[in-house]
């Protein structure tokens, strides 16, 4: 009997758990068709989120944060496709493949990392990162906007600034927003407007009790940059012309992001066990969800207590990774018989950046800024980079074209061309179901 380990999702969870299930040992069994390991996924790539605002910047081409998962997990079988529903009584995944036909793949051990999307946002209809194509449909609708600003400026000069609009205030709307301001500067001048539209008072909730002097090393940051923020206000209605908000202010904008958060998308099958308000599905110390000791759950979607101190994990991807660890840990245990272990991890922090040189970093509850805080961030992001050769050597590539080009850009790609994103040596020893 063949034992089959399913993964919903490419993400960190997914990726964290699969390393930590293959040795030697389990690769033999893999070979000798006793184990299988099959990752179902909606997109080809592992996205590396936490590198976004370095995209925006144009200090990393967008190639360099997307790796073709099949890179990262040689030894799975790889299913492109959409999972639909699960079944935890047959143990079967419904899926939908890229072409449009429904499918079902069974499971010995399911591990759901299938993340969160991007909050609903039907008033503003703004453009989100994180879906499927988000990226690039970002990149291709900004590089619109910029190239249309600059028109317009340069006919009419003293007609009023366009705005890029950031909608929500947490780390990736300040990031992305310092980020954009940055890279508009460098390339474009003082051509638009990029503008915060926030909720609540203030920017950065995460840190406003516990780090506020790294909130307000933020808003300098912000305020030189000329970012505005509209605090209490909403988009009420989007025109063509651009958005209303609640406080009766109007912004003249074509390009709209979504940076409000994200929101758990729980599949049909397993709503049962996502029993708190936030639809994210509750899991014991082990990472089972609750009442299935072959269901694992880790990263955004799940709801796991801390294992010390009050609260619940913050959804970010140190404790994706950490969970995804102990997650594949405690399936190759089970392989082999053994009880698994609970999650011990105690946390770290949490980090971001505002431009080259700008970061902001709380460690242990310490607070660091600036260029200490910067590389510190940039040591961590690369450590836990999963494909670092990739990354050099496309980091490498992009710096000798900036060089040569005298410009940065992000490079020419479309709205959609995202799934594209991969090198045609890469291509030819990949193979995509
Ligand atoms: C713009 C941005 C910037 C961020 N910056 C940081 C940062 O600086 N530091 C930090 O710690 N965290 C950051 N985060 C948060 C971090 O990326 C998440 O916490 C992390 O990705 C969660 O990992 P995960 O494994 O739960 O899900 P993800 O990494 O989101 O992976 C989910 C996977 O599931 C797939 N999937 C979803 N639904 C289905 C389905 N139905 N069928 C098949 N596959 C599916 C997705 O395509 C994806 O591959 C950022 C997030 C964003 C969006």
């Amino acid at each position: 009997m063949k034992t089959t380990i399913l993964f919903i999702g490419g993400g960190y969870t997914t990726i964290w758990a699969y390393k930590q299930i293959v040795t030697p040992d389990i690769r033999k069994r893999i070979k000798a068709g006793q184990l299988e390991l099959v990752v179902l996924c909606d997109r080809i790539h592992h996205y590396f989120h936490g590198f976004t605002g370095e995209v925006i910047s144009g200090m990393l081409p967008a190639t360099a944060i997307c790796t073709p998962l099949q890179l990262l997990i040689p030894d799975a079988t790889f299913i492109y496709g959409s999972a639909t529903s699960v079944s935890p009584f047959l143990n079967t995944v419904k899926y939908l493949t890229q072409d449009g036909r429904k499918k079902e793949v069974h499971y010995d051990h399911l591990v759901i990392g299938c993340g969160t999307v991007d909050k609903d946002d039907s008033v503003a209809a703004s453009v989100g990162v994180k879906k499927v194509d988000g990226l690039s449909n970002f990149l291709g609708q900004l590089k619109a906007t910029l190239s249309a600003c600059k028109a317009h400026t340069e006919l009419k000069p003293t007609d009023e600034k366009e705005h890029i609009v950031l909608l929500g205030s947490g780390f990736t709307s300040v990031e992305m927003a310092t980020n954009l301001s940055d890279y508009m500067q460098l390339n474009f001048g003082n051509i638009a407007n990029v503008s915060i539209v926030n909720s609540g008072s203030g920017v950065l909730k995460e840190w406003q009790d516990a780090q506020p002097a790294l909130v307000k090393y933020a808003e300098k940051i912000m305020k030189r940059k000329n970012i505005q923020v509209y605090r209490h206000s909403r988009v009420i209605e989007r025109t063509k012309e651009g958005v209303y908000l609640s406080g009766g202010v109007f912004l003249k904008s074509r390009l709209v992001i979504n940076a409000m958060g994200q929101q758990p998308q729980v599949l049909p099958g397993l709503k049962h066990l996502a029993m708190n308000p936030a639809g994210k599905i509750d899991t014991d110390a082990f990472l089972n969800a609750m009442g299935y000791d072959n269901i694992w759950c880790g990263g955004d979607i799940a709801r796991i207590k801390k294992p010390f101190g009050n609260g619940d994990c913050p959804p970010n991807a140190l404790w994706a990774i950490m969970q995804g660890s102990r997650i594949g840990r405690n399936i190759r245990r089970s392989l082999e018989g053994k009880r698994p272990l609970k999650f011990r991890f105690p946390g770290l922090g949490q980090a971001a950046a505002f431009g080259k040189g700008e970061g902001a970093l709380e460690l242990y509850g310490m607070a660091f800024k600036g260029w200490l805080a910067y590389i510190i961030r940039m040591g961590f992001f690369f450590y836990f980079f999963p494909a670092k050769m990739r990354l050099v050597s496309l980091y490498w590539q992009a710096i000798k074209e900036k060089r040569k080009e005298k410009t940065i850009s992000h490079n020419d790609w479309k709205s959609g061309e995202e799934e594209d994103w991969i090198s045609t040596q890469e291509k030819e020893s990949l193979q995509v179901a």
